[in-house]
């Protein structure tokens, strides 16, 4: 529709200037909506043509702003009064960045709807665009804080008719390694398959699978320094519940719904590794973001094993000296013990190197270096015939593991 004649029949429909200035917001640059209103009431008024050149700071009127609205129900005229209230349950987090959405009645969005119908929407905004920005200006002076369209800390959703403030607080990612020095710890939590956290005679009232994690025994700590409400834990790769793990794994702990974003790592590292000392150890804390989830996720860092073997025979070094031609690719067929969780297929995983110590006449300690994912016991033990080749079958004899610790974790 034609500028001028647009601009009439809006004016006729009795819009705020927030509302008429809208229908034309992409025409001129640095105005506000209700500018842009002022300058096409005044042009109107005195018979001038509606042009996109009309659009320039130096027109705006030096008059009162229009009220009443059909389209808005003056919401406008409360953008202050939302931002203070947006700004006083924003108030006990620890944050820089944030955003502002808005609820806006349903009614509303279909009277603006039916006037884009009407009129054409080529030059307009939509309505809660512009109050989101608006409130995000004035909650922006009133806390000194800066809006992020990508990534705030945190999202504040006001509904304008309840007057309710729905805020999502963003959760913060802290990189570390680990080591695991106790047997029968869980990386993660993990609740128990029957009640799923609840608890049942099966899990012994626990809901937990494994009574502890490291995930859970660094939890405490992270939620004491950030008032987060639950962590997430995300590891690169994890070790078997009974064994430990000497080589630093890396890991990202996210905590959800922080109250407090600036925290001392170094102090939170060193009362965590008090807490739980001969049992877990953390290294290297610092702030991270989701990118190095994925990044952990994606990596295949070879590992360095250590593994102690109980052979069934007593055992010559010569035949030993077989184990190293095992160094090369090593098929797995996905192990019985995970073959629920797991599709059922065949891996190919490269042994990279291979060692070996007499420890007695019947024990062995082995040292591996492995590529990502490669099934150690499953190695050892051949895993009646689905992995191959395999310890027992070169040393022609039964054998099984007694322990098992991951050394190193070649993460770069
Ligand atoms: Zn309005
Ligand atoms: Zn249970």
């Amino acid at each position: 529709m034609e500028l001028t004649k647009k601009a009439k029949a809006l004016l006729k429909l009795g819009l705020c200037d927030h509302c008429l200035g809208r229908q034309f917001a992409q025409l001129g640059h640095g105005l506000e909506n209700f500018e842009r209103g002022l300058i096409i009431r005044t042009a109107l008024k005195g018979k001038k043509k509606i042009k996109e050149k009309l659009f320039k700071r130096e027109n705006i009127p030096n008059l009162e702003v229009k009220k009443n609205c059909f389209l808005c129900r003056d919401y406008f005229e409360k953008i202050e009064y939302f931002a203070e209230f947006i700004s006083i349950g924003l108030k006990k987090y620890d944050f820089e960045t944030f955003l502002i959405g808005c609820k806006i009645p349903l009614e509303l969005k279909r009277k603006e709807e039916e006037l884009w119908e009407t009129y054409g929407f080529e030059e307009t905004e939509p309505m809660k665009s512009e109050i989101n920005r608006l409130i995000g200006k004035k909650v922006s002076t009133l806390i000194k804080k800066r809006v992020d369209f990508k990534r705030p800390h945190i999202n504040a959703v006001i509904n304008l008719e309840k007057e309710h403030l729905n805020l999502y607080i963003n959760s913060i990612f802290i990189f570390g390694k680990y080591n695991k020095l106790e047997r029968g710890i869980a990386q993660t939590r993990t609740y128990c398959p029957i009640c799923k956290g609840r608890g049942c005679s099966k899990c012994n009232w626990e809901g937990r699978l494994y009574k502890e994690s490291v995930q859970e025994l660094l939890a405490k700590k992270f939620l004491k320094f950030t008032k987060g409400t639950d962590t997430k834990f995300h590891g690169c790769g994890r070790e078997d519940v009974d064994a430990r793990c000497f080589g630093k794994r890396p890991f990202v702990m996210e905590i959800l719904e922080p109250e407090i974003r600036k925290i001392n790592l170094k102090k939170l590292q060193k009362e965590i590794n008090k807490k739980n000392k001969g049992r877990v150890k953390i290294f290297n804390l610092r702030f991270s973001n989701k990118n190095e989830i994925r990044k952990l996720k994606e990596a295949k860092p070879d590992k360095v094993y250590r593994i102690i073997l109980k052979l069934e025979k007593k055992i010559s070094r010569n035949e030993l000296k077989k184990l190293d031609k095992l160094v090369g690719v090593i098929k797995q067929r996905t192990p019985i013990r995970v073959e629920k969780r797991r599709a059922n297929l065949i891996r190919k995983r490269k042994l990279k190197s291979i060692s070996w110590k007499k420890l007695s006449n019947n024990k062995l300690r082995l040292t591996l270096k492995t590529e990502a994912g490669f099934y150690v016991k499953e190695f050892i033990t051949g895993d009646e015939g689905r992995t191959k080749p395999n310890v027992s079958e070169v040393l022609n004899q039964k054998v099984e593991w007694e322990n098992l610790d991951v050394l190193k974790v070649l993460y770069p």
